[in-house]
């Protein structure tokens, strides 16, 4: 790579590091000697395709220059950054060249907005354009696409494209006003609309679409959160929701945590487990969150949360409960349902069936009885049941890594 390029590539990969819709975002280990493989903080991202394929991605802006001044974002226009723009012919030449070497499968192209909106988008899909039609890329290419762009662009660059996403960032129009002057939840969300209406219109299978929320950076509680998000998927406007906790890059806005607050990474995957009860559990998100309890209970895990909240239909009968009743009882993911399903219908299930089918009883057994048979550790109270399931284990105790941490973001298991 010409040292030019290198160093573009430097800036624009690193400036683009912060956005989470690709698990390894800010994993990083230096390769050392005597052993295999080594990760970096920016330039190469994975995202799950939908039969869990793993796929390398380039992750890189397009420039990083921008003229909005978000508050909570590294490339703002009042920040003092070392600053580059790709040419829309270097950035596939670059992606064409590390596809060709198997470096990555794909492309996740993001950018700061360079003169206005419709001008960033229009260098974007000219990008879009010599991949595609020019060195005929058929791999997978994830746009952002701009807040404020027109429909035209977006309508171009969903033919091209395999996902887009609009970042919303901050829950409420109160917060992007304070932090995000140039921005509306509306101007966010307005491309996303576009997008969803084409790919209807044309009756072509609903192009994905995602958003990234930051958490911590301003007040809103995990309800405020969960609400917009289910909001969002019920009206078909995204396929998933990334939760971002927030990396202090601004020390001098003073409504924003100091650059010395560690990003709330537990509140981060407590999202993620209860944005996955929302999506694959039939839970609402009033189930999960209230008025009188508008944030995740951190000690556990949200749908132990619920079953501890609703201890009435708890103990379930596992040979008798339904699919749905069965799904919600903690420590049991769809895959366990699924087994219990098939194998009650030859016999009378007892703990030791769900051990040999390999379900983990660990938090399950106190919600469930086995052909009427209670596991009873506790009395079935709330309290005693939350403090032995918080009972830290007596020798090896666990602290989740980020490694952990991303991996359930992932898979969901609950
Ligand atoms: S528009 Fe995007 S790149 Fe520009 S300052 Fe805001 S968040 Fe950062």
């Amino acid at each position: 790579m010409r040292k030019d390029i290198y160093e573009k590539m430097e800036i624009l990969s690193n400036s683009a590091k912060y956005d989470v819709s690709c698990s390894s975002s800010g994993v990083e280990s230096n390769y050392k000697k005597g052993e295999l493989g080594a990760t970096h903080s920016s330039g190469i991202c994975h995202t799950y395709t939908s039969d869990g394929r793993c796929v390398s991605l380039l992750k890189v802006l397009l420039t990083n220059y921008c003229i909005y001044d978000c508050a909570y974002c590294i490339n703002r226009v009042s920040n003092d950054i070392p600053r580059a723009a790709f040419s829309p012919r270097e950035l596939a030449d670059i992606t064409i060249n590390f596809y060709k070497r198997n470096y990555i499968e794909g492309l996740f192209l993001s950018s700061g907005i360079i003169s206005n909106e419709d001008h960033t988008m229009t260098l974007i899909l000219r990008t879009l354009k010599i991949l595609r039609n020019e060195y005929k890329f058929n791999g997978y290419i994830h746009v952002k696409l701009i807040p404020g762009g027109s429909m035209e662009l977006v309508e171009e660059i969903v033919k091209l494209a395999n996902r887009v996403s609009s970042n919303i960032e901050l829950p409420s129009d109160k917060s992007l006003k304070l932090l995000a002057p140039n921005k509306t939840k509306a101007s966010v969300l307005q491309p996303l609309k576009y997008a969803r209406d084409i790919s209807l219109e044309r009756e072509r299978k609903p192009i994905g679409m995602s958003t990234q929320l930051i958490v911590g950076a301003t007040p809103e509680s995990d309800k405020d959160i969960l609400k917009l998000s289910s909001v969002l998927y019920d009206k078909g406007l995204l396929k998933r929701v990334y939760y971002s906790a927030y990396i202090p890059v601004n020390d001098k806005n003073k409504l924003l945590p100091s650059t010395i607050t560690k990003p709330p990474l537990l509140r981060e995957h407590r999202l993620y487990q209860a944005d996955w009860l929302l999506r694959f559990y039939d839970f609402t998100w009033d189930e999960i969150v209230s008025d009188e309890f508008p944030n995740l209970d951190e000690e556990v895990d949200p749908k132990t949360s619920w079953a501890l909240n609703n201890l009435k239909y708890f103990p379930m009968e596992v040979n008798t409960a339904s699919k749905e009743e069965l799904l919600r009882v903690p420590g049991i993911g769809a895959r366990g349902v699924m087994k219990i399903l098939s194998a009650r219908r030859f016999k009378r299930l007892t703990f030791d069936d769900l051990k040999k089918l390999k379900i983990s009883i660990k938090r399950a057994k106190y919600f469930i009885t086995c052909n009427k048979e209670f596991q009873k550790q506790v009395p079935f109270y709330r309290e005693n049941i939350k403090a032995a399931l918080t009972k830290p284990e007596p020798k090896k105790i666990h602290q989740p890594s980020l490694f952990d941490l991303q991996y359930s973001n992932i898979t969901g298991e609950l």
